[in-house]
């Protein structure tokens, strides 16, 4: 919405909102079609990766179960960070908090939000080449089950009102974990700094609840895999199932 009013002569049908500057896909032709069998939602996620080198799954396939998944991933990317990744609208939306989650309700832990990721990568432990985006080892820290907090949910049903919460950036939600458990909030509380493509910045946060532990350190006190029980250096020493070549 610069000085130029009239240079735009044949934009005229709607046109995405966001605006993707000349990503030149190397499709020809016309506009940034959706391509078959893949969510929308999922283009960012496969954009930034090569799946001919990581072994990240590329998603897309994964059905419904009327169920609600989370799961927490420990990456040791540039820098160690946990994911959170919460299953809504098909994907799982996922944000990532430097700190990780605490059980204690005193304690707000910063949480970018990041591009949806596949249901199949509630799956993935093992190494990203370096190289790679997010190069380093993954964790399957925790995992489970979640549905709306009955505080927020009135009478809607349970994924209506995640959406609702998520989209007014309030979202209450009860996890089944096996670290993570009872009540809990992510706060949006910006949205991205500046730059147009950022992402929101919220807060996670535990409620007071039977499963809230003031003064605890989850992070330091549970270092394995909820899946192998093994720690990220064993992860990392593991060579990469089935090398595919
Ligand atoms: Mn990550």
């Amino acid at each position: 919405m610069a000085a130029k009013k009239r240079a735009k002569p044949r934009t005229a049908k709607k046109s995405k909102p966001k605006s993707v500057t000349a990503k030149a896909s190397g499709k020809t032709g016309s506009k940034p079609a959706a391509r078959a069998s893949a969510p929308p939602k999922l283009g960012e996620y496969r954009r930034k990766r090569d799946f001919s080198k990581t072994a990240e799954p590329e998603g897309g396939t994964a059905a419904r179960t009327g169920t609600l998944r989370f799961v927490v991933q420990k990456h040791a990317a540039r820098q160690i960070h946990f994911d959170l990744r919460l299953e809504l609208d098909g994907v799982m939306k996922s944000w990532a908090v430097p700190k990780g989650p605490s059980l204690d309700p005193s304690v707000k832990r910063l949480a970018m939000q990041v591009e949806d990721h596949p249901i199949e990568y509630n799956t993935f432990e093992g190494t990203i080449p370096h190289g790679e985006y997010g190069g380093g080892t993954v964790m399957l820290w925790d995992r489970g089950t979640y549905i709306a907090d009955p505080a927020m949910a009135a009478g809607a049903s349970d994924e209506a009102a995640v959406q609702a919460g998520y989209d007014r950036g309030d979202l209450k939600v009860i996890l089944h974990g096996e670290r993570m458990r009872g009540s809990w909030v992510l706060v949006r509380t910006r949205f991205g700094p500046g730059r147009s493509s950022a992402k929101p910045s919220w807060l996670l946060i535990k409620h007071r609840d039977a499963f809230a532990l003031p003064g605890s350190d989850i992070v330091a006190d549970a270092m394995t895999s909820v899946e192998s029980g093994r720690t990220m250096e064993e992860i990392t020493a593991q060579p990469p199932p089935a090398a595919a070549s």
